[in-house]
Protein backbone atom coordinates (compact mmCIF):
# COMPACT_ATOMS: atom_id res chain seq x y z
CA UNK A 1 0.00 0.00 0.00
CA UNK A 2 1.24 3.47 -0.38
CA UNK A 3 1.98 6.21 -3.29
CA UNK A 4 4.85 6.22 -5.66
CA UNK A 5 6.83 9.80 -5.83
CA UNK A 6 9.77 10.37 -7.98
CA UNK A 7 10.31 6.23 -7.60
CA UNK A 8 9.85 5.68 -3.70
CA UNK A 9 6.45 4.41 -2.42
CA UNK A 10 5.31 6.96 -0.09
CA UNK A 11 2.82 5.73 2.92
CA UNK A 12 -0.33 6.90 2.86
CA UNK A 13 -2.31 5.79 5.37
CA UNK A 14 -3.81 7.47 8.86
CA UNK A 15 -1.25 8.60 11.91
CA UNK A 16 -3.06 5.61 13.92
CA UNK A 17 -2.59 3.27 11.19
CA UNK A 18 1.10 4.03 10.61
CA UNK A 19 1.86 3.59 14.43
CA UNK A 20 0.15 -0.16 14.34
CA UNK A 21 1.98 -0.52 11.18
CA UNK A 22 5.13 -0.20 13.06
CA UNK A 23 3.97 -1.78 15.77
CA UNK A 24 3.92 -5.07 14.11
CA UNK A 25 7.13 -4.54 12.56
CA UNK A 26 8.83 -4.61 16.20
CA UNK A 27 8.99 -8.33 16.65
CA UNK A 28 9.80 -9.55 12.88
CA UNK A 29 13.06 -11.79 12.73
CA UNK A 30 14.60 -9.37 10.80
CA UNK A 31 15.79 -5.93 11.07
CA UNK A 32 12.64 -3.47 10.06
CA UNK A 33 13.61 0.11 8.97
CA UNK A 34 11.21 3.07 8.89
CA UNK A 35 11.80 6.50 7.20
CA UNK A 36 10.72 9.78 7.97
CA UNK A 37 10.90 11.03 4.54
CA UNK A 38 11.86 15.64 3.38
CA UNK A 39 12.95 16.31 0.07
CA UNK A 40 16.42 16.97 1.14
CA UNK A 41 16.02 13.09 1.16
CA UNK A 42 14.59 12.79 -2.17
CA UNK A 43 17.33 14.65 -3.82
CA UNK A 44 19.89 12.31 -1.51
CA UNK A 45 18.54 9.69 -3.48
CA UNK A 46 19.07 10.87 -6.50
CA UNK A 47 22.49 11.79 -6.54
CA UNK A 48 23.52 9.11 -4.13
CA UNK A 49 22.55 5.35 -5.99
CA UNK A 50 23.23 3.86 -2.33
CA UNK A 51 20.71 6.06 -0.65
CA UNK A 52 18.43 4.53 -3.21
CA UNK A 53 18.91 1.25 -2.16
CA UNK A 54 17.99 1.95 1.53
CA UNK A 55 14.90 3.33 0.57
CA UNK A 56 13.84 1.05 -1.54
CA UNK A 57 14.49 -2.00 0.94
CA UNK A 58 12.92 0.29 3.62
CA UNK A 59 9.77 -1.31 5.35
CA UNK A 60 8.07 2.17 5.92
CA UNK A 61 8.67 5.25 4.75
CA UNK A 62 6.28 8.23 6.09
CA UNK A 63 5.83 11.63 4.73
CA UNK A 64 7.54 13.54 7.45
CA UNK A 65 8.15 17.04 5.78
CA UNK A 66 5.57 19.46 4.02
CA UNK A 67 7.30 19.70 1.00
CA UNK A 68 6.54 15.85 0.39
CA UNK A 69 2.89 16.34 1.30
CA UNK A 70 2.89 19.85 -1.11
CA UNK A 71 4.63 17.31 -3.85
CA UNK A 72 2.28 14.48 -3.51
CA UNK A 73 -0.96 16.91 -3.83
CA UNK A 74 0.57 18.17 -7.20
CA UNK A 75 0.11 15.28 -8.61
CA UNK A 76 -3.52 14.65 -6.94
CA UNK A 77 -3.16 12.33 -4.16
CA UNK A 78 -3.65 13.44 -1.01
CA UNK A 79 -1.94 12.19 2.21
CA UNK A 80 -1.41 12.98 5.59
CA UNK A 81 1.63 14.32 7.10
CA UNK A 82 3.10 12.19 9.25
CA UNK A 83 5.83 13.99 11.62
CA UNK A 84 8.41 11.28 12.46
CA UNK A 85 8.36 13.38 15.95
CA UNK A 86 5.13 12.59 16.60
CA UNK A 87 5.27 9.04 15.24
CA UNK A 88 8.03 7.88 17.16
CA UNK A 89 7.20 9.11 20.47
CA UNK A 90 3.68 7.60 19.91
CA UNK A 91 5.90 3.62 19.18
CA UNK A 92 7.43 4.90 22.44
CA UNK A 93 4.34 4.91 24.58
CA UNK A 94 3.09 1.97 23.13
CA UNK A 95 6.45 0.29 23.47
CA UNK A 96 6.04 1.38 27.25
CA UNK A 97 2.69 0.29 27.40
CA UNK A 98 3.81 -3.16 26.07
CA UNK A 99 6.99 -3.60 28.10
CA UNK A 100 8.59 -3.20 24.96
CA UNK A 101 12.71 -2.26 25.42
CA UNK A 102 13.92 0.52 23.64
CA UNK A 103 17.30 2.05 23.01
CA UNK A 104 18.30 5.75 21.95
CA UNK A 105 21.61 6.08 19.83
CA UNK A 106 22.94 9.95 18.84
CA UNK A 107 22.87 13.60 19.51
CA UNK A 108 25.35 14.72 22.01
CA UNK A 109 26.19 13.12 25.34
CA UNK A 110 23.84 15.97 27.42
CA UNK A 111 21.45 16.14 24.38
CA UNK A 112 20.78 12.31 24.20
CA UNK A 113 20.61 11.96 28.24
CA UNK A 114 18.38 14.82 28.87
CA UNK A 115 15.80 13.28 25.71
CA UNK A 116 16.10 9.79 28.29
CA UNK A 117 15.77 11.52 31.65
CA UNK A 118 12.02 13.63 29.86
CA UNK A 119 10.81 11.08 28.12
CA UNK A 120 11.49 8.42 31.18
CA UNK A 121 9.05 11.53 33.39
CA UNK A 122 6.10 11.39 30.75
CA UNK A 123 6.07 8.17 29.52
CA UNK A 124 5.32 5.73 32.85
CA UNK A 125 6.85 2.52 32.38
CA UNK A 126 9.30 3.64 29.58
CA UNK A 127 12.47 0.45 29.67
CA UNK A 128 15.14 2.17 27.99
CA UNK A 129 18.01 -0.15 28.10
CA UNK A 130 20.54 1.52 26.35
CA UNK A 131 21.25 5.04 25.00
CA UNK A 132 24.48 6.60 23.63
CA UNK A 133 25.80 9.53 21.87
CA UNK A 134 25.78 9.69 18.01
CA UNK A 135 29.65 10.39 17.63
CA UNK A 136 31.16 6.93 17.04
CA UNK A 137 33.05 5.79 14.35
CA UNK A 138 33.09 2.00 14.70
CA UNK A 139 29.07 0.93 14.04
CA UNK A 140 30.33 -2.90 14.61
CA UNK A 141 30.53 -2.09 18.57
CA UNK A 142 27.60 -0.27 18.68
CA UNK A 143 25.38 -3.27 17.02
CA UNK A 144 26.81 -5.03 19.61
CA UNK A 145 25.76 -2.83 22.42
CA UNK A 146 22.57 -3.20 21.16
CA UNK A 147 22.38 -6.58 20.70
CA UNK A 148 23.50 -7.01 24.37
CA UNK A 149 20.94 -4.75 25.47
CA UNK A 150 17.95 -6.77 24.52
CA UNK A 151 16.50 -3.21 22.72
CA UNK A 152 13.38 -4.21 20.05
CA UNK A 153 12.85 -0.45 19.89
CA UNK A 154 15.96 1.12 18.54
CA UNK A 155 15.74 5.34 17.44
CA UNK A 156 19.00 6.69 15.77
CA UNK A 157 19.16 9.93 15.65
CA UNK A 158 22.56 10.94 13.54
CA UNK A 159 20.88 13.36 11.00
CA UNK A 160 19.98 11.70 7.30
CA UNK A 161 21.63 10.22 5.46
CA UNK A 162 24.12 9.09 8.04
CA UNK A 163 20.85 7.35 10.12
CA UNK A 164 19.44 5.40 7.24
CA UNK A 165 22.81 4.05 6.69
CA UNK A 166 23.55 3.13 9.94
CA UNK A 167 19.89 1.10 9.94
CA UNK A 168 20.38 -0.33 6.71
CA UNK A 169 24.12 -1.99 7.55
CA UNK A 170 22.51 -3.05 10.96
CA UNK A 171 20.45 -5.52 8.99
CA UNK A 172 23.77 -7.58 8.07
CA UNK A 173 24.38 -8.11 11.63
CA UNK A 174 21.35 -7.68 14.09
CA UNK A 175 17.90 -9.31 14.18
CA UNK A 176 14.46 -8.53 15.56
CA UNK A 177 14.41 -5.30 16.05
CA UNK A 178 12.71 -2.04 14.73
CA UNK A 179 14.86 0.68 14.33
CA UNK A 180 13.98 4.45 13.27
CA UNK A 181 15.96 7.03 11.75
CA UNK A 182 14.65 10.14 13.68
CA UNK A 183 16.46 13.26 13.08
CA UNK A 184 16.64 16.12 15.15
CA UNK A 185 13.96 14.65 17.49
CA UNK A 186 16.31 14.12 20.67
CA UNK A 187 17.32 17.71 20.44
CA UNK A 188 13.53 18.31 20.89
CA UNK A 189 12.49 15.97 23.60
CA UNK A 190 16.12 17.40 25.43
CA UNK A 191 14.29 20.96 25.42
CA UNK A 192 17.83 21.94 23.26
CA UNK A 193 15.60 22.85 20.65
CA UNK A 194 12.23 24.09 20.65
CA UNK A 195 9.47 22.45 18.93
CA UNK A 196 7.61 25.14 16.24
CA UNK A 197 4.68 26.32 18.29
CA UNK A 198 1.45 24.68 17.68
CA UNK A 199 0.21 27.30 14.93
CA UNK A 200 3.23 26.73 12.58
CA UNK A 201 2.28 22.64 13.24
CA UNK A 202 -1.05 23.55 12.15
CA UNK A 203 0.27 24.89 8.94
CA UNK A 204 2.81 22.76 8.01
CA UNK A 205 5.34 25.53 8.58
CA UNK A 206 7.57 24.02 11.27
CA UNK A 207 10.40 24.46 8.24
CA UNK A 208 9.57 27.78 8.33
CA UNK A 209 10.25 28.19 12.38
CA UNK A 210 13.30 26.10 12.39
CA UNK A 211 14.97 27.90 9.76
CA UNK A 212 14.38 31.25 11.67
CA UNK A 213 16.05 29.14 14.76
CA UNK A 214 18.82 28.23 13.04
CA UNK A 215 19.43 30.36 9.94
CA UNK A 216 22.22 28.00 8.80
CA UNK A 217 19.24 25.55 7.89
CA UNK A 218 18.11 28.24 4.94
CA UNK A 219 21.04 26.71 2.15
CA UNK A 220 20.15 22.85 3.12
CA UNK A 221 16.48 23.16 2.74
CA UNK A 222 15.85 26.53 0.53
CA UNK A 223 17.16 25.33 -2.94
CA UNK A 224 16.11 21.21 -2.49
CA UNK A 225 12.33 22.22 -2.30
CA UNK A 226 11.78 24.47 -5.57
CA UNK A 227 14.32 21.85 -6.98
CA UNK A 228 12.09 18.59 -5.75
CA UNK A 229 8.33 20.08 -6.50
CA UNK A 230 9.48 20.78 -10.25
CA UNK A 231 11.29 17.55 -10.71
CA UNK A 232 7.97 16.38 -9.14
CA UNK A 233 6.09 18.11 -11.88
CA UNK A 234 8.04 16.75 -14.73
CA UNK A 235 8.74 13.36 -13.70
CA UNK A 236 6.92 10.64 -15.51
CA UNK A 237 7.92 7.23 -14.07
CA UNK A 238 5.33 6.74 -11.22
CA UNK A 239 2.75 4.60 -10.94
N1 LIG B 1 24.35 13.84 14.92
C1 LIG B 1 25.01 12.79 15.52
N2 LIG B 1 26.15 12.31 14.94
C2 LIG B 1 26.65 12.81 13.79
C3 LIG B 1 25.95 13.87 13.16
C4 LIG B 1 24.79 14.37 13.75
O1 LIG B 1 24.59 12.30 16.55
O2 LIG B 1 27.67 12.32 13.33
C5 LIG B 1 23.14 14.35 15.55
C6 LIG B 1 23.14 15.82 15.89
O3 LIG B 1 23.75 16.02 17.14
C7 LIG B 1 21.65 16.13 15.90
C8 LIG B 1 21.08 15.14 14.88
O4 LIG B 1 22.08 14.18 14.65
O5 LIG B 1 21.13 15.85 17.17
C9 LIG B 1 20.80 15.73 13.52
O6 LIG B 1 19.82 16.57 13.58
P1 LIG B 1 19.34 17.37 12.30
O7 LIG B 1 18.40 18.37 12.81
O8 LIG B 1 20.49 17.77 11.45
O9 LIG B 1 18.58 16.20 11.54
P2 LIG B 1 17.59 16.29 10.34
O10 LIG B 1 16.30 15.84 10.90
O11 LIG B 1 17.59 17.70 9.82
O12 LIG B 1 18.21 15.29 9.38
Amino acid sequence: MGVELLGIEIYDGSFDDAVESALALVNREQVSQIVTINPEMFSEAECNSAFKQVLDAADLIVPDGVGVKIALGLKGKKVTRIPGIDLSRKILEKCADKDIPVALIGSKDEVVLNAVKNLKKDISNLNIVYFRNGYFTENNEIYENIKKSGAKLVLIALGSPKQEFFIYNAKKVLSSVLMIGVGGSFDVWSGNIKRAPKIYQMFGLEWLYRTVMQPERFKRIFPALPLFLLKVLFYRGDK
